[in-house]
């Protein structure tokens, strides 16, 4: 079985990651008036970072890109535009991560052609091997340690889809599902969460239940 390095993030390592990035943006004297956070994977972060710097104007912009768990699915793409005008506004764009770094890139130039006065941009998390650079970032992952990062809001969909990888090879129980997940992605899931994750799958009738064995249908 191939797996990969996964690590499953706190609240605490946000908490962490947003203050530091917020650190960032005040010592840089930057003061955004409007926030755009990229749907999904920079909601959470966008609105936590205009809760702490009291900025109520937040919208979104949609990209995608991996479309199944650590899997790119060809080139990002734009799949909802800005719905209103930030012309000649002071403007941050927040995502959580930038790995290749595509949608980060296009949200701004898309952003960018909008006028804003300023244009800067934050993520919690860079890859080093990203082409493109955040303005403000609060932790580097060096290229020979990518990770995929489970991160709060992910959860579910992170583990059913690793957890169906994991049964196209093998059959289950939830103590054999976590010998695995330590083994092949490093991380330790508690029982409750495989639990909810297996219970999802079976509910979209994507596995099914035999005793304490889980298989895929
Ligand atoms: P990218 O265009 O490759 O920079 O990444 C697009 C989006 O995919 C990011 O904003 C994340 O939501 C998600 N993503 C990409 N790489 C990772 C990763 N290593 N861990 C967790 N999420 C990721």
């Amino acid at each position: 079985m191939k797996g990969f390095r996964c690590m499953l993030v706190t609240w605490k390592n946000i908490e962490d990651w947003v203050s530091e990035v917020i650190k960032k943006i005040e010592l840089d004297k930057y003061n955004p008036e409007v926030i755009i956070g990229l749907a999904r994977g920079g909601l959470v972060p966008a609105r936590l970072i205009s809760d702490r710097m009291q900025i109520k104007d937040l919208y979104a912009v949609k990209t995608e890109h991996w479309g199944i768990t650590a899997t790119p699915d060809g080139q990002a793409r734009i799949t909802q535009t800005l719905p209103i005008n930030i012309s000649g506004k002071r403007v941050l764009v927040v995502d959580d991560i930038t790995d290749t770094g595509q949608s980060l890139s296009l949200a701004v130039d898309h952003v960018k052609n909008m006028g804003p006065s300023e244009l800067k941009s934050a993520t919690l998390l860079h890859i080093l091997h990203s082409k493109y650079i955040p303005d403000y970032y609060a932790d580097v992952v060096p290229e020979d340690k990518w990770t995929w990062f489970i991160f709060p809001w992910n959860v579910y969909e992170d583990l059913t889809n690793i957890t169906l990888k994991i049964m196209d090879e093998n059959q289950v129980t939830i103590e054999s599902l976590q010998d695995i997940y330590e083994k092949y992605f490093q991380i330790k899931p508690k029982k409750s969460q495989l639990n909810e994750t297996l219970s999802i799958l079976i509910k979209k009738g994507k596995i099914v239940r035999d005793g304490k064995i889980y298989k895929k249908l």
